[in-house]
């Protein structure tokens, strides 16, 4: 039996947890990983991986806090992309530089607010035609393309760029293996390894609330927002694009992907996915069908395959609608951070970090950990759903 001791033991091998141990352990503090499944395997490895940049926001007109750090996120994952950033991301596949908006309304006066914001003006441009995605080049389609300063990410790549080289700290246990004891220092007990960690963090997605219900101590509470996404192969051309109706909530969001055999997934969530979220599978299909067919009547979609995607994405409780910061707070050495978007992982660790100086947690100098780990159970990384080829028979 090891008794190691560490910094951080972080619980939760999603985009937050994994960004986190990255950038810590860079810093140099000693820091662990612990996962119950795979890696990515709760809301990641669903997220359509655009890394936004805050247009959402600049359309209503008004320009929050929240708003102008978001808009700072695709610069700062670009030189993360670049391996010249916090993290070096260069081993992650960038899908699309740009993440496109179309409008099946006038969006003229919205996007006033847009361009009244100066920040804003400089990550939003419409296009000529000769620019446009190759879906939008058709002389059917009665519209204007705008370009958003949103890139695109594979999340799967992604995964694998801010694990590998941590791969010697990241554990798997069983959730009802893992006992954790709240003090200074905390006590985290895995079978056969016990470790003390000045804080614990909790970066468990949905799995929040039961590490902090295991706890018996008030945390903050959590709510869920299930959605039902919808994914479709079979002759399609790469699309990245939000498709802006009356709403801010985009009618459609589109991003391609691939399947196990190299063919292009349309991946569709906005409005579409929240709306659909009590109907049966065949029926929440049949309205992406026809939503599809209305946006696109020049394209045919007969050949296709198509699957929904139920997920829920898990956030702090803020009434419901998407909480517009990240959260990440402390109560009694226990850390807990929900990103609320993926793009914001950065953030999240920032912020943790911010948390440790704060209270004098310096990275420290300690027994060989690396060593002390070895042969401890490792977990894989968990596919994307629609990779899952079970998924479309
Ligand atoms: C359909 C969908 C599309 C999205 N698209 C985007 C997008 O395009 N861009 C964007 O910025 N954001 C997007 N998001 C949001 C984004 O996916 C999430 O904000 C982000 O992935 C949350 O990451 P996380 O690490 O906090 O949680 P999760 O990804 O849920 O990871 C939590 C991890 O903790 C593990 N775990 C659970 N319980 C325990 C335990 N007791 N101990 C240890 N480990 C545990 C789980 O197995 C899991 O691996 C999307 C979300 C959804 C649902």
């Amino acid at each position: 039996m090891s008794d190691l001791q560490l910094d951080l033991a972080i619980l939760g091998g999603g985009v937050a947890g994994l960004w986190l141990l990255a950038r810590l352990r860079r810093q140099g503090y000693r820091a662990v990983l612990i996962e119950t499944d795979r890696l990515g395997a709760g809301q990641t490895r669903y997220a359509q991986g655009i890394i936004h940049g805050g247009t959402k926001y600049a359309l209503t007109g008004k320009l929050s806090e929240p708003a102008k750090m978001v808009a700072q996120m695709p610069a700062r994952w670009r030189a993360c992309l670049a391996g010249e950033g916090e993290l070096d991301l260069s081993g992650a596949q960038l899908l699309s530089a740009h993440q496109f908006l179309w409008s099946t309304t006038d969006i003229t006066s919205r996007l006033a607010g847009f361009f009244a914001s100066k920040l804003m003006r400089s990550r939003m441009q419409a296009l000529d035609e000769a620019a446009y995605p190759p879906l939008f080049r058709n002389a059917a389609f009665h519209g204007q393309v705008y370009q958003l300063d949103e890139p695109v990410l594979d999340v799967a790549s992604l995964l694998r760029a801010l694990a590998e080289p941590h791969r010697e700290v990241i554990l798997k246990a069983e959730a009802a293996a893992i006992e954790l004891q709240v003090g200074t220092p905390c006590r985290v007990s895995l079978p056969g390894l016990t470790f003390t960690a000045r804080k614990l963090v909790f970066a468990a997605g949905q799995g929040n609330q039961a590490l902090l219900e295991k706890l018996h101590r008030p945390g903050p509470k959590m709510q869920l927002r299930p959605l039902q996404m919808v994914a479709l192969r079979g002759g399609l051309p790469k699309t990245f694009a939000h498709c802006l109706g009356a709403s801010i909530t985009p009618r459609v969001t589109l991003t391609s992907h691939q399947d196990r055999q190299g063919q292009t997934v349309w991946y569709l969530g906005g409005q579409l996915a929240e709306a659909g979220v009590d109907r049966e599978a065949a029926a929440q299909i049949a309205v992406a069908e026809k939503e599809l067919a209305g946006l696109f009547p020049w394209h045919d979609f007969s050949a296709c395959e198509w699957i929904t995607l139920p997920i829920a994405r898990a956030e702090v409780q803020v009434g419901g609608s998407l909480p517009d910061d990240v959260y990440a707070d402390e109560q009694d050495h226990v850390i807990t951070v929900w990103p609320t978007k993926l793009a914001l992982a950065p953030v999240v660790a920032e912020r943790v970090e911010t948390r440790l100086q704060q209270d004098g947690i310096r990275p420290g100098d300690g027994p060989d950990l690396v060593h002390a780990l070895d042969n401890y159970p490792r977990p894989d990384y968990a596919p994307l759903p629609w990779q899952e080829e079970e998924r479309w028979s």
